[in-house]
């Protein structure tokens, strides 16, 4: 299999090149030349096989120039039990009839981006190896708080790899903020940025596309690459727990092979509920894909106008990693749904970049709203959600895991439709306690951990010890910048 850039603008590459390189130089996006399908009796064939047998199955029909072997270290390395509280990795759990929730944090951040971030540095440095790459790998990260902590997690002391986080100074949780300034490693750095994601993104991308700063990295043998959710290499293992939870639900007999199910998923950057739709187009048999935002509501819009528009204000809100306006994964769904039409992707995002939106012809539209449900939640629904999910289920939803219940059921209200569901959940909620407790019982206590402990009392949950243990951690990251310094801030990092 070989990897395209979304842009046309560069030749193909082999999937270790792809993820090496992170975007393509022509500023576009790694998407395979074709999608692979599962055998038809997928779900019988696949229902007993652990998670990690499940992953490794997937992940070789996608990286195709890796060995089993190379495969398999990375698995393990990534899907353990010192790296996972859970055996099953990504546990499904009935709620009742129908309704399943899949719990996608219990790595050691306790959010969905350690499903594959804990895989990219393994799939990183064996690509470095495979393809004879000389340079140190500096990655460069853009946070909107669960990234940047799981980047770290991921990256720390892999050797021939440094890793750089810019998050936005007033837009991560405490706990998040904790997480990554208290991060230990000898190759991590990590930075404040003065603006929102959007603006510490872009700074990214400016960086990436800056020849002048590429080239002095080079003269100290060093290569930047991303782990961005644009990375190929985070997206293929997202794949794989959409896939399970369908094999779980046929091994549990709530459904039948061969049954259609709705996935729910709360969604930023589109990483995430674009890796389920590439698991529906390799088989697994799927009705809608809802897709849920806040109020940062540009894709709920967008998939009921076919009009794409950023301008709008950012609303910083209770699920802090979904307050997001340009959400680039999109890139890869409209290249597949157009017939790898690059004419019109440059077209599109040109315009997203001239005037901050673009439309897409009709037809476009009808194929995206044939698979794609969308709308979007206030954070007062969001508070709601999570205290009446709690007093009728007794189970805990974090604020992103909550807008996607609450868009859920605004689905349901609209359409009726029975067909069972499986539920994103991408992040335990103690890592989001203060708004999560603010929804359940009356705060008082300012102090943020005590509150976690109240939360833990209160539900008889335990807090993840990653997050519990945070207080006794030494500060050990304090840079400040502007978005203008983003540069100069890197360069200091590392020396060049
Ligand atoms: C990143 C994140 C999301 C959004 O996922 P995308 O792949 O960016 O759409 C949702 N919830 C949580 C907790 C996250 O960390």
């Amino acid at each position: 299999m070989e990897y395209q850039s979304s842009r046309g603008r560069s030749s193909a590459v082999k999937s270790t090149e792809a993820i090496i390189m992170g975007i393509a130089p022509d500023g576009g996006l790694f998407v395979p030349d074709f999608i692979p399908r599962l055998k038809d009796n997928f779900a019988q064939a696949m229902s007993k096989l652990t998670y990690q047998e499940r992953a490794a199955e997937i992940l070789s029909l996608y990286l195709t120039d890796f060995t089993a072997d190379e495969i398999n270290k990375s698995i393990n390395m990534a899907y353990n039990e010192e790296k996972f509280d859970h055996a099953a990795i990504a546990p499904l759990v009935k709620i009742e009839d129908g309704l399943f929730i899949q719990e996608l944090w219990h790595g050691p951040t306790s959010a969905f981006k350690d499903m594959a971030l804990q895989m990219l540095p393994h799939l990183m440095t064996t690509s470095a190896i495979k393809t004879g790459e000389k340079s140190e790998i500096v990655i460069l990260v853009a946070t909107s708080g669960d990234t940047g902590k799981a980047a770290l997690a991921g990256f720390k002391d892999v050797k021939g790899t440094r890793i750089v986080v810019f998050y936005p100074r007033d837009g991560v949780s405490k706990v998040q903020k904790m997480q990554m300034t208290t991060q230990e490693g000898e190759n991590v750095y990590v930075a404040a940025v003065q603006g929102n994601f959007d603006d510490a993104q872009s700074g990214v991308k400016r960086i990436f596309a800056g020849q002048d700063f590429t080239l002095q990295l080079e003269k100290h043998n060093m290569k930047l690459s991303s782990a961005n959710s644009i990375n190929w290499g985070r997206l293929v293992p997202q794949i794989v727990y959409y896939v399970s939870a369908y094999l779980d639900l046929v091994a549990d007999e709530h459904i039948k092979s061969g049954d259609k199910i709705n996935i729910v998923v709360p969604t930023g950057n589109f990483g995430n509920i674009l890796a389920a739709w590439y698991a529906s187009l390799m088989g697994v048999p799927v009705n809608k894909l809802i897709c849920a935002s806040n109020a940062n509501n540009v894709l709920t819009d967008f998939i009921k106008t076919g009009t794409y528009d950023r301008n709008r204000s950012f609303a910083r809100t209770m699920s802090p990693s979904m307050d997001i306006l340009i959400s680039s994964n999109l890139e890869r769904l409209l290249f597949e749904i157009t017939d790898h039409n690059s004419q019109k992707i440059n077209e599109w995002m040109e315009n997203l970049q001239k005037q901050g939106k673009y439309t897409i012809d009709e037809k476009y539209q009808e194929i995206i709203q044939d698979k794609f449900w969308a709308d979007f939640c206030q954070d007062d629904e969001t508070q709601i959600t999570i205290k009446s999910f709690w007093d009728q289920h007794k189970y805990l939803l974090d604020p992103h895991t909550a807008v996607a219940v609450n868009v859920w059921q605004k689905y349901l209200d609209a359409t009726g439709d029975k067909t069972p569901v499986v539920i994103a959940s991408t992040a335990s909620p103690f890592k989001f306690g203060k708004s999560v407790a603010e929804a359940l019982f009356k705060v008082e206590d300012d102090d943020e951990f005590a509150l976690l402990q109240q939360l833990a009392d209160y539900t008889h949950d335990s807090i993840p010890s990653a997050i519990k243990q945070l207080p006794e951690k030494e500060i050990r990251h304090q840079t400040v910048c502007s978005t203008e310094q983003m540069v100069d801030t890197l360069m200091s990092f590392l020396h060049v």
